[in-house]
Order: C-alpha cells, then structure tokens, then sequence
C-alpha cells in the first residue's frame, strides 16, 4: 500500500485519486450498503458511467442501479454478487444492462465493499468496462483488415509525407513489394518517370483540397518494368476536417492501357510491316494538298508495286512472302528522307509523300528503285527483290482521285518498261 501516514501526502493522494476516479476511462460508481427493498443508491459516478448509460448524474443520484436491469440481467448473477459483496468480498462478473434509451450492453463490473475500522460495510465501489463495444469494436477492426488484405483492390495508406503505413496482398500483387518491405518506404520508389509533371501537379491540387483525385498512372514494378494502375488517392479527414492519411485505391490497368495502345496503334498502322496505313494515308493526303492550297507547297505521291511478288510466295510460300514484305517496308523506310510519309497502300504496294515537285520526286523514286534491288537485307530469300515505281506530282485543282490514277498509270508504265524501274507520265 502506497498510502503513508503523512497528512500533506494523503491529501494530495486523495485528490489524486478522485480526480483518476473522475476522468477514468471506465465506468465508476460508489453506491451506500443498503440492502432494503429499495436497494443500495447511487453516491457517485464518473462521468464514463454517465457516458455510458445515457443517465445524467442528476437523474442517477439516491436511484439504485437496479434501474439498470432489465428482463435479460442474469437474476442469480445479482443474487450470488449480492451474498458475496455483503459478505465483504470482491465480487468479479459482467450481465446485460439497459441505457437510458433501452439498448443492451454487456456490464463487467468488479465490486468491492468499503468498511469501516469495526468492519461495518459503508459502501461499494463498482469499476466497470463496456464487453459488447469492446468486443464489437475488436471484432469490426479484425474483419476490416481481412477485408481490405482480401480485396481485389490494391490498397496503399500512407502518411501526409507519402511514406507507406499499409498496404495489402493485392498491392503486392500489383507491385511485387510485399506488406513488410514497404512498410515506412516512400512512394517515390514507384516513379516511372514517365507520367506528366501536370498530372502530380492535379494530384496534389486535390489532396489539398481534401479532396480525391482519380487518374492513370504509369508506375515501376518492384522487377523495374512498367506497370499502369487506375488510382484513387483519398485523404483521410480527422475530425475537424484535417488529413491525417492518405489513402490510394487501385486497380492494375496494364492490360486494358496495352489493349488500347494496341488499338490506338492499329488505327494508324499496318501490323505486319509497322508502316502507316491507308487511314493515316489518306489523313496526311488530305493535309498535303491543304498545305499546297493554302500555301503553294509542293507534293508528290510515289506509288510502289514489289515486281514478281507472285513467285516469290509461290517459291518460297506466304510466311516468307510476308518476312520479305517486312524487309521491303523497313528498306522503303531506310531509304527516304525522315520528313517523307511511307504506307502500306495494301498487298505488296506501297505509297510515298514527299514535299518535291515532279522532277524532285523522280530523282527520289529512282534512289528506291536502286537501294531496293541491290540490297536484300530480308535473309528470307536468295535473291533481291525489285520495286517498280509509279510517280505523279499534285497540281491545282487536280481531285486527289486524279492524282493516284496519274501515279497508278505511271507504275502500269514502269510494269510495261521491265519493271525494276520508275517512271512518271511526263518523263520517261
Ligand atoms: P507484278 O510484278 O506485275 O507486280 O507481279 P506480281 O506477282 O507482284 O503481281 P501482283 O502485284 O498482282 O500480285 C501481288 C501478290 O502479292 C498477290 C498476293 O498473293 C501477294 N500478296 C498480297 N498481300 C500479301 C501479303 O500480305 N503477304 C504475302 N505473303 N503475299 C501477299
Ligand atoms: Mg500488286
Ligand atoms: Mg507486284
């Protein structure tokens, strides 16, 4: 016993104790030894107990806590607490109890008589925990992290500094970083590099706002490869409205951004040869002779046709007919200027735009008819693979039909004249 027989120090002792009995976080209660049909009365208690039931100390003051039971306290509970308190021990137990309002808790109280020196006993001292909101809360806050550890949502918490406090099995999956490894990491780990300043700048517009923000991210595996994630960043409020976390929700968008640059990518282009297609053709057609109606600037339109296609797939069957195709589109492409637009026109033909008058544009395909037939850099086949080229120069008020039947004409043309050739409808 810490009590000593020292005025100042008891005093001091007693307010302290009072003042621990006053803002303990259980439920306390002195009640009078009063064992009439009336029942004991309450002398005191703390505000957790008044918290708890509902009962402002006005209304519980010279009541009995009997006003707490209700048709589910356990009856022979009370009695045997009853035979043991009045027998001057410690009483340990917990029943149902009714609040103020009518809801049921489960009560564990631990009571003790207070005696006076001849061993009389003045009162009770009850000391009280709430089982059901305990055991509520435990339970709620268990099922929670199962919850959120099992979701198919990757999900991260970190602290307003961004360093990581959480996160799940489905981020790992997402990530490859286990919960340990990131545990107290920073998030910068998963910078790609490769997402817009603008879009951070959005983000933590948002975030100080309090506000969520939604975006695509391009992040970086824990293996170093890139990986596309749909993400919500939300903070988590206090509750004067002041983030304490943040939190982020994913969901691994790789193979959705993969099929849609896939997508996006076959809009515009050939899959076997990687060159343009005839869509994108067409765009840039349209954009050319705008430049030349607005402008004056000059184009032409070269037309290739692969000579004697035929036998090569028939010799060496379609597969390599397609790896010399291939081979073909990467030598056009090697072959002309950077700012020239090469397409795959269909089959084995092929279209060019170059920004030159006829004479220009000539010069340009009779380059291509000779880098073509002597360099066969396919593998795929013995021999070289000849081009034959047809070329037409755009002029005022020509309809952009009129310009390819000029360039399919010339090509009939270079056929006609041996093929491995270029030719136009003007020169020969
Ligand atoms: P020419 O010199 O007169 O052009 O003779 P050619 O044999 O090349 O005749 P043509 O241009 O009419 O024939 C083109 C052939 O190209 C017909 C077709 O079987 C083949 N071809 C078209 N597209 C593809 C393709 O994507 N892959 C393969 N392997 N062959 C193709
Ligand atoms: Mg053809
Ligand atoms: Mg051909």
């Amino acid at each position: 016993m810490i009590i000593k027989h020292n005025v100042i120090l008891n005093h001091l002792l007693v307010k302290s104790f009072l003042t621990a009995f006053e803002y303990s976080l259980s439920s306390l209660v002195i009640t009078d030894a009063n064992d009439s049909a009336d029942g004991e009365q309450f002398l005191y208690a703390n505000q957790a107990f008044v918290n708890q039931t509902g009962y402002s100390f006005d209304e519980l003051k010279g009541k009995s806590p009997r006003m707490l039971q209700g048709p589910k306290t356990d009856k022979a509970l009370l009695k045997a607490l009853n035979t043991s308190i009045y027998g001057g021990d410690t009483f340990v137990g917990q029943t149902i109890n009714y609040r103020k309002d009518g809801s049921e808790y489960i009560a564990r109280w631990s009571i003790t008589p207070i005696k006076d020196d001849n061993g009389h006993i003045l009162a009770f001292v009850s000391n009280q925990i709430e089982v059901s909101n305990q055991f509520l809360n435990l339970n709620t806050a268990k099922i929670l992290a199962e919850a959120l550890n099992q979701t198919a949502d990757a999900v991260l918490v970190t602290d307003l500094l961004g360093y990581v406090i959480y996160s799940n099995a489905s981020f790992y999956k997402l990530t490859g970083y286990t919960p340990d490894e990131l545990l107290g990491k920073h998030t910068r780990i998963f910078k790609s590099g490769k997402m817009e300043p603008e879009s951070y700048r959005q983000l933590w517009l948002s975030l100080i706002e309090n506000k969520s923000f939604e975006g695509l991210f391009t992040n970086k595996h824990k293996d170093g490869t890139d990986y596309f994630e749909y993400k919500t960043i939300t903070p988590i409020l206090d509750e004067h409205q002041r983030p304490m976390y943040y939190l982020a929700i994913s969901r691994d968008a790789t193979q959705a951004t993969q099929a849609m640059d896939k997508l996006s990518y076959l809009a515009h282009h050939d899959e076997l040869t990687g060159l343009y297609n005839r869509a994108k053709f067409n765009l840039i057609l349209t954009q050319k002779r705008a430049a030349f109606q607005q402008a004056g600037h000059a184009f032409s339109l070269i037309l290739g046709d692969i000579d004697d296609f035929k036998k090569i797939n028939d010799i060496y069957g379609h597969d390599t007919g397609d790896k010399v195709l291939k081979s073909v589109a990467d030598k056009l492409t090697n072959s002309v200027r950077h700012d020239d637009f090469v397409a795959r026109w269909g089959g084995e033909e092929f279209v060019i735009l170059v920004d030159n008058d006829l004479d220009a544009a000539m010069k340009v395909a009779q380059t291509l008819v000779r880098n073509m037939a002597t360099t066969d850099t396919s593998g795929a086949i013995a021999e070289p693979v000849s081009l034959s080229f047809g070329v037409a120069t755009y002029t005022e008020n020509m309809t952009l039909e009129h310009l390819f039947e000029q360039a399919d004409q010339a090509l009939y043309r270079a056929k006609a004249d041996g093929k491995n050739c270029a030719r136009s409808l003007i020169t020969r």
